[in-house]
C-alpha cells in the first residue's frame, strides 16, 4: 500500500520511513508544491487530523493511497505541560537549537535542574475509507544540559524512564525501539494492515 507523510521534517520523515519499512512510502513534496498549513488545533490529535486533511484533499483521491501525519512534541510538568502542541515554535527563533535553550532557561526559571516530561505522538491516517488517529506517549525527565549529538528537537535534554543517557546519546535504533512514535505507529500499523485488505 502506498502511504504518503505528511510532513516535510528531515529527521521526522527518516525516522517514520526506518519505522514503516514493510510499506511503500513517499514525502507528500514528491506530489505536491510546498504549502503553509495553518495548525491551529487545540491537541496533538486535532493537528495531525489538520496536516493530514490538507493534504489529502490536495491530492488525486481517485489513486488508492493514505496520508499519514504526525503531531508531536513534548510536555514537561514543572511547566504545566509546556510547550506541548507548542514544541516546534517554542522559542522566537523556532528552530531546534533555541527551543531547547528556551526550555532549560524555563526549568533554570523555576530553580529546578530536572523535571518529569513526556513526549507524545499522534498519528492521524486518512484514505477513502476514512479518517483514524493513534497516539504514543515516552515519559521520561528533561535536564538542563545538552549531552549527545543523535536525534532531533529536545533529544540532547530527555532521558528515558529507566535509562541514564539522553534520547541523543542512543543509537537511532534503540529510540525507535521506544518512542512515543514508535509507539504510535505500531497501533497505526494494525489499521494499515487492516486497510490493506480492502
Ligand atoms: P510538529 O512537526 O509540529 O509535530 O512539531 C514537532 C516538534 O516536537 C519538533 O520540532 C520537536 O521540537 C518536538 N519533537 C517531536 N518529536 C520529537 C522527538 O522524537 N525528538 C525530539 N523532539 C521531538
Amino acid at each position: 500500500m502506498k502511504i504518503i507523510l505528511a510532513t516535510s521534517n528531515k529527521h521526522k520523515l527518516l525516522e517514520l520511513k526506518e519505522l514503516l519499512n514493510e510499506f511503500e512510502i513517499y514525502s507528500f513534496d514528491e506530489f505536491l508544491e510546498p504549502f503553509h498549513i495553518e495548525e491551529n488545533g487545540k491537541s496533538f490529535k486535532e493537528n495531525a487530523l489538520i496536516k493530514a486533511r490538507s493534504i489529502f484533499t490536495r491530492l488525486n483521491s481517485k489513486d488508492e493511497f493514505v496520508v499519514m501525519s504526525d503531531d508531536s512534541g513534548i510536555s514537561v510538568d514543572i511547566l504545566d505541560g509546556a510547550p506541548g502542541i507548542y514544541s516546534a515554535r517554542f522559542s522566537k527563533e523556532g528552530n531546534d537549537k533555541s527551543n531547547r535553550q528556551k526550555l532549560i532557561d524555563s526549568l533554570k526559571s523555576k530553580g529546578a535542574v530536572k523535571s518529569k516530561a513526556h513526549y507524545t505522538s499522534a498519528i492521524a491516517l486518512i484514505c477513502k475509507h476514512g479518517e483514524f488517529t493513534t497516539c504514543g506517549k515516552m515519559y521520561g525527565e528533561v535536564i538542563c544540559e545538552e549531552r549527545g549529538e543523535n536525534g532531533f528537537g529536545y533529544d540532547s535534554i530527555f532521558i528515558p524512564l529507566n535509562y541514564t543517557k539522553t534520547l541523543a546519546q542512543l543509537p537511532d535504533s534503540e529510540k525507535n525501539s521506544i518512542s512515543h512514535r514508535f509507539k504510535a505507529l505500531q497501533r497505526a500499523k494494525l489499521i494499515l494492515k487492516i486497510l490493506d485488505k480492502n
